[in-house]
C-alpha cells in the first residue's frame, strides 16, 4: 500500500485548454478518495496519468515516496478496474483472477492459495469453474477485483466501474466496494460522474470541473460548506435550490415573501444587494404537519405546488416561480457557472412523509 501524492499535474493535448490544470491531491495511505464531476472534465485523465496509461505533461507523481513520471505502468504496481471489467471470456473465472500471477510466473500452489483466499473474500468460490458470460453483472465486477486484490498492489484505481449495471446491482455493489476497501485498507482511487457514489463512498471527494480542482472535502464538509455554486448545485440530490434574493438589514426577500435572516447570516450578507440564496429542499420545514401554535407565521409562505413526487419516505414537491426580469440575466449567469441545463426557476422542496398537502393545490 502507498500514498499517492500528485502535486501541480497539468495535461495538455495540442494546444487547447488543458484537460487537466495544476491539480493537487495527496491520497493517504489506506484512504479512500473519489474523484467526480461531469463529463469532460478531466477525471479519467487523471486516473490514467496515476496509472502511467497517459503521459504527464508538466507536474509530479508520486506513489509510495517515489516519482513516478517516467516509470512504465507495469514497474507502478497499481491495480487498475476498469468500466467493462476487461475480463477474458474464454477463461473460467479461477483463471482470470488467476491471469496477473501465471504472468508473473508464480508458482501453481502459491498462485492456488491466492486465488482460493481472494475468490472467498469475494464470495465468489463457488464460480470458479465458469466463464464470465454466465455470470452477473455484479459477479463479473467481483472477478475483475479478485484479479486486483490476489496482485497484492500498491494501491487500486476504479475508473466508473459501476456505470454498466442497473440499479439496484449499482447499489449492492458500492457497498461491496465500500467494504472490501476497508476490510483491505488499501489506498484507493474511484472515478465517478455519479455525486450519490461520490458521497457515499469516499473518505474525501475531489470534485472537478474543466480540469481544474473545486474543492477537496469530506462528503459531508461538501455538503455543507460548498466552497462555490458549482459544487453547491453538483453535490446534493435533487439538487440545492438557488433563488434570486435581496437583503435588507435582517431580512431576505426570496420570490416567495420577505423573512427574517438569523444574526449571523444577515451580518455575511450585509450590503450585498442582489445576491443568490442556495437552500437545501429538507431546509424547509413542512409546517402542514406542525401544530398551529408551533407554526411561526412570519417564516412561513405558501405556493402553488405543481407536481409532488412520493418516494415512501419522504415527498419532493415541484413550485414553480417567476424570476423577475432584473434578476433574469442573474440567473442565466448562475446557469452558466454551476453548469445547470436550465435556468431552473422552480422551487424543489422535502416534505414530510405524512404531509397532507396536495398536487395542484396551494398550501
Ligand atoms: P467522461 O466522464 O466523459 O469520461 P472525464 O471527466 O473522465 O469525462 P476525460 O476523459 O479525462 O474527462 O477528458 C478530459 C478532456 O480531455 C475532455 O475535454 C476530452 O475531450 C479531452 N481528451 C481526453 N482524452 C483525449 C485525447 N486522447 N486526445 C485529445 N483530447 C482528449
Amino acid at each position: 500500500m502507498a500514498a499517492i501524492e500528485m502535486k501541480h499535474i497539468v495535461k495538455k493535448y495540442g494546444d487547447g485548454f488543458p484537460a487537466v490544470n495544476d491539480v493537487s491531491i495527496d491520497v493517504a495511505d489506506g484512504e479512500f478518495m473519489i474523484l467526480v464531476g461531469p463529463s469532460g472534465c478531466g477525471k479519467s485523465t487523471l486516473l490514467r496519468m496515476i496509472v502511467g496509461l497517459e503521459d504527464i505533461t508538466s507536474g509530479d507523481m508520486i506513489i509510495g515516496g517515489e516519482r513516478v513520471n517516467d516509470l512504465a505502468p507495469r514497474d507502478r504496481n497499481l491495480s487498475m478496474v476498469f468500466q467493462n471489467y476487461a475480463l477474458y471470456p474464454h477463461l473460467t473465472v479461477y483463471e482470470n483472477i488467476a491471469f496477473p500471477l501465471r504472468l508473473a510466473k508464480m508458482k501453481d500452489s502459491e498462485v492456488d492459495e491466492k486465488v482460493r483466499a481472494a475468490s472467498k473474500t469475494l464470495d465468489l468460490d463457488e464460480h470458479l469453474q465458469r466463464k464470465p458470460a454466465n455470470l452477473s453483472g455484479g459477479q463479473r465486477q467481483r472477478v475483475a477485483m479478485g484479479r486486483a486484490i490476489v496482485r497484492d498492489a500498491r494501491a487500486f484505481l476504479f475508473d466508473e466501474p459501476l456505470s454498466n449495471l442497473d440499479a439496484k446491482l449499482r447499489g449492492q455493489m458500492r457497498t461491496e466496494i465500500a467494504r472490501l476497501q476497508k476490510q483491505l485498507g488499501i489506498t484507493t482511487v474511484y472515478v465517478t460522474h455519479d455525486q450519490t457514489e461520490a458521497m457515499t463512498l469516499g473518505d474525501r471527494v475531489a470534485v472537478m470541473k474543466r480540469g481544474i480542482l473545486q474543492q477537496l472535502a469530506t462528503p459531508r464538509e461538501l455538503y455543507e460548506q460548498p466552497v462555490n455554486l458549482f459544487v453547491a448545485g453538483f453535490i446534493g440530490s435533487p439538487p440545492m435550490n438557488f433563488l434570486p434574493a435581496t437583503v435588507e438589514g435582517n431580512e431576505i426577500t426570496l420570490p416567495f415573501g420577505t423573512f427574517p435572516l438569523p444574526p449571523a447570516k444577515a451580518e455575511r450578507t450585509a450590503g450585498k444587494g442582489l445576491l443568490m440564496a442556495g437552500i437545501r429542499p429538507e431546509h424547509f420545514e413542512d409546517v402542514s404537519v406542525l401544530h398551529s401554535d408551533e407554526v411561526d407565521t412570519a417564516r412561513t409562505f405558501k405556493a402553488h405546488i405543481d407536481v409532488r413526487e412520493w418516494l415512501g419516505d419522504q415527498q419532493y414537491a415541484y413550485v414553480p416561480y417567476e424570476a423577475e426580469a432584473k434578476v433574469q440575466d442573474q440567473l442565466r449567469e448562475l446557469a452558466r457557472e454551476s453548469d445547470s441545463d436550465s435556468l431552473r426557476t422552480q422551487l424543489v422542496v422535502s416534505l414530510d412523509a405524512a404531509s397532507t398537502v396536495q398536487e395542484d393545490s396551494d398550501t
